[in-house]
């Protein structure tokens, strides 16, 4: 098995990864293997594991990410600090079983019929900073509506708790393949009309944003592209998924509710 350890450098979780490098230590039938992991183990937040994921992305299909998190619980992070041992002894007795989620297409489309790529773990989200950004919405290919406002993000299931969420998107469990798309401050009068709700679309649909823009921004997880003379963006749900370990694998709900509600003392 080839392992790596992606971290941030804060203090608490550098003192995690020496805690995990001790315990690995006491273990055979393993190396680190930094180039080309079968596991990465992510210590941090969501964000360490959303950088590691964009740094092994090219080799999505033959990885597992365990994440371990040193601050509250995260949504791709299940182990705390404190289980160290567990972890490790869990990762070397078991057969490696996983959960799978989906992953976010993105296909960038210039003027000069240039295709460019990207796989976002979150979202997406197509953004003009100053102006308003005018663009065409089209589902499967048929027009859908023409938004104004400052922009549209697309998101998976799993970044449905993240950006999506702060835009009024709703919470969508991780094994629904399907994807949202969630208004950023649209514009609606008597003369401009679009949806103005959060749409999920089914996992084998498609949508693409046709911005009227020369000039506009589009994020993937949280990382900006300056994008210049684009003829359209299409998302759709990837055929590569995210795998991660499923042991120690913390209930989706509990997720969310530790995340966002916290300690509720009312009787079931
Ligand atoms: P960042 O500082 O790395 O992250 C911003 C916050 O979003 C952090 O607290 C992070 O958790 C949390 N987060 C990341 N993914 C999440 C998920 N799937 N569900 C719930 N919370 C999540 O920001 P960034 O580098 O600019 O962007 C990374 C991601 O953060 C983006 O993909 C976006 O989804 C999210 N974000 C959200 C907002 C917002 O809600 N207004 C703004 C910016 C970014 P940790 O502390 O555990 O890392």
């Amino acid at each position: 098995m080839r392992i790596t350890i992606a971290h941030n450098n804060n203090s608490e979780t550098l003192k995690v990864v020496a805690h995990l490098k001790q315990a690995l230590e006491k273990k055979t039938g393993y190396v680190f293997d930094a180039k080309y992991p079968d596991v990465v183990i992510s210590v941090g937040g969501d964000g360490t594991l959303i950088n590691a994921f964009h740094r092994y992305e090219n080799q999505i299909s033959s990885i597992r990410f365990i994440g371990i998190h040193t601050g509250h619980l995260g949504f791709y992070t299940d182990w705390h600090g404190a289980e160290i041992e567990k972890m490790v002894d869990a990762l070397f007795l078991r057969e490696p079983e996983t959960v799978k989620y989906p992953l976010l297409e993105v296909e960038l489309i210039t003027e000069a019929n240039e295709r460019k790529r990207y796989l976002a773990l979150n979202e997406s989200a197509v953004k003009q900073i100053s102006h308003t950004l005018e663009a065409n919405v089209y589902i499967d290919d048929q027009l859908f509506e023409n938004f104004r406002g400052d922009g549209l993000c697309v998101s998976t299931p799993t970044g449905s708790t993240g950006y999506n969420k702060s835009l009024g998107g709703a919470v969508i469990h991780p094994q629904l393949k399907a994807l949202q798309m969630a208004e950023i401050a649209s514009i609606n009068n008597r003369v401009f009309r679009s949806l103005s709700s959060p749409i999920v679309i089914a996992p084998d649909q498609w949508i693409t944003i046709v911005p009227k823009a020369d000039k506009f921004v589009m994020t993937v997880d949280g990382n900006q592209i300056n994008v210049c003379n684009a003829k359209k963006i299409i998302y759709r749900i990837s055929n590569k998924v995210i795998r991660f370990d499923r042991f120690g694998h913390t209930h989706f709900w509990s997720r969310v509710q530790s995340a966002f509600i916290g300690d509720n003392d009312a009787p079931v």
